[in-house]
C-alpha cells in the first residue's frame, strides 16, 4: 500500500499543480547523465549547454577533480558536524582567508549554500522594526531572509536609486539595511554599487551585496563586481561557490567585527553540518586557477560580445547584459517552452525562467568559459530558426484572419 495524504491535502496539492501546468509555469527536472560542461547528455542525447551558472568552465576541471580526489583521502567525505561543534578543518580555515582575500576584505565566514548566507546574514543583522530595503529583482532568499528576520520588507523598482533614496529618507524607528544582488541572476545586468554606497552612507544605512553571479568571473582578479568598481568598502558582500567557482558553498566577506557577529548569530551557520573539508580544498585551488588563468575571464567576454552581435543582428529580444547571463525576452510562458523545444530539437539545453521566478518569461542563456566561438554560432542560428517560424506563424495567423 502506498502512503498518501489526506484527501482535502491531496486536493489542494493537485489544484495548485493544475493551475500551474494550465499557465505553461509547471516546474519539472531532468536528470542528466554526464559532468557539467560544455556538453551534457540526457536521455543518450548530447546537448551544448548554455543553461548552467559554471561560468569558468571549472565544475568538471580535470585538476579540480584531481585535487578533490586527494582532498578525500586526507579529509573523508563528510564534516560530520557544524563548524563550531567540531567541523570546521584547516581546509575550511583556509578557504575563509582565500576568500577574503580574494574579495578584499577582512574576514569570511563559510555557509553550506548561498541560500543559506543570505537566509542568515538577514535574519541575524536585522529585527521587528527595522527595514530591509531590496531591489524588486533581488533574488528569491534575500527576499526570503527579510521575510523570516521579523524587519519590515520594502521593495524599490529595480536599479532604480530616486526610489531607493525614498524609502531611504521615510522614517523608520530601527535600522535600515540596504540589499541588492550584484549581478541580477535572471537579467544578466549589474547593480550600480557606487550610487547604493553613496546612498547608504547618505542615509546611515548598511549595504549588503549579493555576488553570487560576478565573483570569478567580474574584477580584475576575479574577485566580483565590487572589485571591477574598485570598491572594497562595500560592508557586507555574499558570494557563492557553486557558480563561477564550480563547486558549492557560500560565504560572507566583511570586517572581524561582522564575521564574529554572524558566527554567533546567523542560525543557518550555527545549526548545521559544514561543507565537506574536500569541498573546501578543492574550492581553493578553484580561487588559484581563477586567479591564475584570466584568460578565461577573458575568452568569456569575447564570447558574450559575439553573441550579442550576432542576437543583435537578428533584432533578437536581448536585455540589458554585459555578463554571461543573456536572456531573451519572450512575449509568454508558452512562448518560452515553445523555443526551449525548438533549441533542445537542435541539440541546445537552454533554460526556460517563467513566473512565479521571474515577473516576465524568458529564455536564460548562460555562456561560459568552456564554450568555443562555434558554439555561439550554432546558438545564435538556432535562435534564428526561432524567430524564423514565428514569423511564419505569425503570416498564417494573419492570412486565416483576412
Ligand atoms: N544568490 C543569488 C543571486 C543566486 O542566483 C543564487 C542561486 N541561484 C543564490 C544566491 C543561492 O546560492 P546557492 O545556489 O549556493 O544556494
Amino acid at each position: 500500500m502506498t502512503a498518501c495524504a489526506p484527501q482535502a491535502w491531496d486536493q489542494r496539492m493537485t489544484e495548485r499543480l493544475e493551475a500551474r501546468r494550465a499557465q505553461s509555469v509547471y516546474r519539472q527536472r531532468h536528470t542528466l547523465s554526464s559532468a557539467q560542461g560544455r556538453e551534457v547528455i540526457y536521455q543518450g542525447q548530447p546537448y551544448l549547454n548554455f543553461a548552467s551558472n559554471d561560468y569558468l568552465g571549472l565544475a568538471a576541471d580535470p585538476r579540480l577533480m584531481e585535487a578533490q580526489r586527494l582532498a578525500v583521502k586526507q579529509w573523508g567525505v563528510g564534516a560530520g558536524s557544524a563548524h563550531l561543534v567540531c567541523g570546521h578543518q584547516s581546509p575550511h580555515e583556509a578557504l575563509e582567508d582565500a576568500l577574503a582575500t580574494l574579495t578584499g576584505r577582512p574576514a569570511a565566514l563559510l555557509f553550506s549554500t548561498g541560500y543559506m548566507a543570505n537566509l542568515g546574514v538577514i535574519q541575524a543583522l536585522t529585527q521587528r522594526g527595522d527595514e530591509v530595503i531590496q531591489d524588486r529583482l533581488n533574488h528569491a532568499s534575500l527576499l526570503d531572509g527579510a521575510q523570516l528576520s521579523g524587519a519590515r520588507l520594502k521593495r524599490y523598482q529595480h536599479q532604480d536609486i530616486a526610489s531607493l533614496s525614498q524609502h531611504l529618507s521615510a522614517p523608520c524607528k530601527g535600522l535600515k539595511l540596504v540589499v541588492s544582488d550584484g549581478v541580477f541572476s535572471m537579467d544578466g545586468d549589474c547593480a550600480d554599487i557606487p550610487a547604493l554606497a553613496s546612498q547608504c552612507q547618505a542615509h546611515q544605512a548598511l549595504l549588503m551585496i549579493d555576488d553570487a553571479h560576478g565573483l570569478g568571473v567580474l574584477g580584475p582578479r576575479g574577485g566580483g563586481l565590487c572589485q571591477d568598481y574598485g570598491l572594497d568598502t562595500v560592508p557586507i558582500l555574499v558570494g557563492t561557490l557553486g557558480k563561477a567557482l564550480g563547486t558549492a558553498g557560500a560565504f560572507v566577506a566583511g570586517s572581524h567585527a561582522l564575521i564574529d557577529y554572524l558566527t554567533n548569530f546567523a542560525r543557518t551557520a550555527i545549526y548545521t553540518t559544514a561543507q565537506p573539508p574536500a569541498v573546501a580544498a578543492t574550492t581553493l585551488k578553484a580561487i588559484e586557477l581563477v586567479q591564475q588563468e584570466p584568460e578565461r575571464r577573458q575568452h568569456l567576454r569575447q564570447l558574450i560580445q559575439y553573441f550579442r552581435e550576432g542576437a543583435q543582428a537578428l533584432a533578437l529580444p536581448l536585455l540589458n547584459s554585459q555578463t554571461p547571463i543573456q536572456p531573451l525576452a519572450l512575449s509568454s510562458s508558452a512562448q518560452a517552452l515553445d523555443w526551449q523545444a525548438q533549441l533542445a530539437q537542435a541539440g541546445l539545453w537552454v533554460g526556460a525562467i517563467r513566473p512565479p521566478t521571474v515577473p516576465s518569461p524568458r529564455l536564460r542563456i548562460t555562456l561560459t568559459a568552456a564554450h568555443q566561438i562555434s558554439d555561439i554560432d550554432r546558438l545564435i542560428n538556432a535562435l534564428a530558426q526561432c524567430l524564423n517560424k514565428q514569423c511564419s506563424n505569425r503570416q498564417s495567423e494573419i492570412e486565416e484572419s483576412v
